[in-house]
């Protein structure tokens, strides 16, 4: 195996963030990983780039994960079990299970990305987390030199994180997952409890809505709201929903009786980061070339020519406008190389 070198990484990532990577290899195949030609000290693990701001030359080795295949492994009276390469597409292998006929991945339509990234961050939208029709995953692990099977039970899902964040290997590259089984529900239940998809539907005068049309209102509202990153070069919600206690929350609530306020099962409450950053007045405002979305004050996007620095700077001047506004401190969502 030949590594390629000075790679440059512009196209890999949907920020546009300018760096080279000192050694790049694509893997289309399991058994390219156990190549002792990748033990490098110094690894990344590389996607579609959707969930990622670069700081600049990379000085390790990209590993970017390409594997393809999709099929039906298994089924039973109860569900179906999906299995797909880590380098598939995420949406085109949504909107492929549902044309299979087995439904339960379609409120995660449009999110960018692969499939073999999906359960880093424990991906979620419209009232779905990916932890939920999640059965296990197969990774090759750089340390013991083996492939390992994970399941649910060991990858301690929760809001946008799980195991392999909680232990680093994100970072560290330890672990390079190369495929994922999902289990699908055979008894289906439409889930549009999430006000916009609700409306959406409502408006067609679809009372009970197929899969299909879930998806297809689902995709149209993220089409309107978020920014396409082939024109405007971004990353998604770049900061998490912030959890605060319950005392906190209603102490923010008499103070702004607007405070978009979601009570979570452990007594928490969950509060909208964009709503935080509109109020803070960073909707549409931008710090060079880096600014806050028009339409969505929880999106980050590079309007042209931005570095990682520039990405950097403007997130610290939010975040430091929303702890001055409302004493809460917000943390970035995507990985920082
Ligand atoms: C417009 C837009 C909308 C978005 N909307 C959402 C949303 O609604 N919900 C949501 O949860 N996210 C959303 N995201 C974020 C992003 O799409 C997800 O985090 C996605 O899962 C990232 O996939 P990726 O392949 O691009 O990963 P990358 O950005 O390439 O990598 C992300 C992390 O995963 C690791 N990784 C990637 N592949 C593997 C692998 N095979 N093995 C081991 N580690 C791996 C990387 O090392 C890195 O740490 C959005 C992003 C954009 C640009």
């Amino acid at each position: 195996m030949t590594l390629q070198q000075k790679i440059e990484l512009t196209p890999f990532n949907t920020l546009a963030l300018p760096g080279t990577a000192a050694c790049y290899q694509k893997i289309t195949t399991s058994a390219q990983l156990t190549a002792s030609e990748l033990l490098a000290t110094k690894r990344f693990i590389l996607g579609g780039g959707s969930n990622l701001v670069l700081n600049g030359d990379f000085s390790g080795l990209i590993l970017h994960m390409a594997i393809p295949g999709k099929r039906l492994l298994n089924e039973d009276a109860d569900a179906w079990y999906i299995e797909a390469g880590a380098g598939e597409n995420w949406h085109d292998f949504v909107q492929w299970t549902l044309r299979q006929g087995w439904p339960g991945l379609e409120n995660l339509s449009l999110i960018p990305g692969t499939v073999g990234a999906a359960p880093i961050q424990n991906i979620g939208a419209y009232g779905l987390e990916v932890a939920e029709r999640f059965h296990s995953l197969t990774a090759w692990d750089f340390e013991k030199r083996a492939f390992l099977t994970v399941d649910r039970s060991i990858c301690q899902f929760a809001y946008r994180d799980s195991l392999f964040k909680q232990q680093n290997w994100h970072l560290s590259g330890r672990m390079a997952i190369t495929s994922v089984i999902f289990r699908l529900p055979k008894i289906w239940i439409a889930n549009y409890r999430y006000a916009d998809v609700a409306q959406a539907l409502a408006a067609q005068s679809i009372t009970t809505p197929t899969p299909q049309q879930i998806a297809s209102a689902i995709i149209t509202i993220r089409q309107h709201k978020l920014p396409d990153p082939a024109i405007t070069p971004n990353a998604g919600s770049f900061f998490h929903n912030p959890l605060v206690d319950h005392k906190l929350a209603e102490k923010l609530a008499a103070d702004y009786p607007a405070l978009p306020r979601y009570p979570q099962a452990d007594g928490r409450v969950k509060l909208a980061a964009g709503w935080l950053i509109e109020q803070a007045g960073w909707k549409g405002k931008s710090l060079g070339p880096v600014g806050m979305y028009e339409k969505q004050a929880l999106v980050l996007v590079n309007h042209g020519g931005a570095t990682g620095a520039d990405v950097r700077r403007t997130m610290a001047a939010v975040q430091a406008d929303v702890k001055a506004h409302f004493g809460i401190a917000l943390t970035p969502e995507p990985i920082f190389l």
